[in-house]
């Protein structure tokens, strides 16, 4: 069987972890790359088990975006919501399975749904936290979940014509950006994208966490509205692009609509930091990049959550 190639690519999130730490863009990308293979090296195969553990935040997210899809499916296929309590004790059932499959079984060999290898917190040391420590996290997701029924999203697709749901988070676009001569693929996953009543296109991001600054998404969204310009024909002044807070305000509607210069920055920085990610792979074709070629963060903050510690003696403390 020919094995895989690790060619490049770039999406919103890559960006964002080379921006915050370019040697853990090096462990997460190239350094874990093939430790899945019965004779990867034990250091690579660790990495490889290390990069694929969740932690509360984004394990309880994930599966509130997942439920959040089947939610949208349901609407869509006209059928009734389940009641929220029978909503809540489904994903608890899932948090409870889950959580105690990681914290017993931290080989990474057998695990309870493709991808979910186990919790960071599990690994003890300094990613240890207090048994109470989880409960808001799990609490906070419930409400996300409780969130969408009470959303001012529902009513919006309730009805809607099939042709106008455009997207509802089940398969990952990409999309082609040029950068100096090469055609490298942006991968986006859209929770929801829809043609309103009133003609604009809304597309929007699920939030389970708590709301930050006026535009901590601009970056995000921007390159959505690039994407539904160039690959969908949906002019960027039909667009209005948001994110929904499904635990703390599901019924505020926050959408905006982006200029085309703004959609032209974001689109360049995405450019300026595709170059420099370059600047440090040997081959991004064969996905061949040397880790002293990734510099460490300067910021001791970015480490607090980064699973290669033990591997990274460079780290700033
Ligand atoms: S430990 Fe710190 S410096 Fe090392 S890869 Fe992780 S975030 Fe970067």
């Amino acid at each position: 069987m020919s094995r895989l190639v690790n060619a490049f690519s770039y999406s919103h999130s890559r960006g964002e972890l080379f921006r915050s730490c370019p040697r853990r863009y090096w462990f997460v990308r190239y350094g874990s790359w093939g430790g899945w293979e019965r004779d990867a090296d034990p250091e690579t195969r660790e990495i490889y088990r290390l990069n694929k553990l969740s932690n509360r935040y984004l394990w309880t997210g994930h599966h509130v975006h997942e439920a959040v899809r089947l939610l949208v499916e349901t609407v869509r296929e006209g059928r009734p919501l389940p009641p929220p309590e029978t909503l809540r004790e489904e994903l608890l059932a899932v948090f409870r399975r889950e959580f105690a499959h990681s914290r017993k079984d931290r080989s990474g060999l057998n695990p309870v749904r493709k991808g979910f290898f186990g919790l960071l917190e599990h690994e003890g040391g300094a990613f240890a936290i207090d048994d109470a420590e989880w409960k808001p996290t799990v609490e906070r997701a419930l409400s996300a979940i409780e969130g969408f029924s009470r959303s001012w999203v529902l009513p919006e697709i309730a009805g809607l014509p099939p042709g106008d749901l455009l997207d509802r988070d089940t398969e990952l676009r990409t999309a082609l950006l040029s950068v100096d001569g090469r055609a490298v693929p942006v991968h986006l996953k859209i929770d929801l994208a829809f043609r309103s009543r009133s003609g604009d296109v809304c597309v929007l991001d699920w939030k389970t966490g708590r709301p930050g600054k006026a535009g901590d998404h601009d970056r995000q969204l921007g390159l959505y509205a690039w994407y539904f310009e160039g690959e969908r024909g949906i002019p960027v002044e039909s667009l209005r692009l948001g994110p929904v807070y499904l635990a703390y305000r599901p019924d505020r509607r926050e959408t905006v609509t982006v200029s085309r210069e703004e959609v032209e920055k974001v689109v360049e920085e995405a450019r300026a930091t595709i170059r420099e990610i370059l600047s440090c792979v040997d081959d991004p074709d064969r996905g061949v990049a040397r880790k002293e070629r990734f510099p460490v963060t300067l910021r001791p903050f970015d480490c607090r959550d980064c699973p290669f510690t033990r591997f990274c003696p460079d780290r700033p403390r």
